[in-house]
């Protein structure tokens, strides 16, 4: 299933659903640490995000 990567607008933290495209059309995605749900999603290649992350491969 494809990650979706969001960004919360109110607490700006970045948090990742794996989602099944049904439950990212039908879905309501909160912020886990607000429970905001404005949030802007975000586009990034899967590599970028998990060397940034661990910070080595
Ligand atoms: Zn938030």
């Amino acid at each position: 299933m494809p990650l979706y990567e969001y960004v919360c607008r109110k607490c700006g933290k970045k948090f990742a659903e794996v989602l099944s495209v049904d439950e990212h059309e039908s879905k309501k995605v909160e912020g886990p640490a607000c429970g905001n749900r404005d949030l802007d999603k975000v586009i990034e290649p899967f590599y970028a995000r998990i060397s940034s992350k661990t910070g080595r491969l």
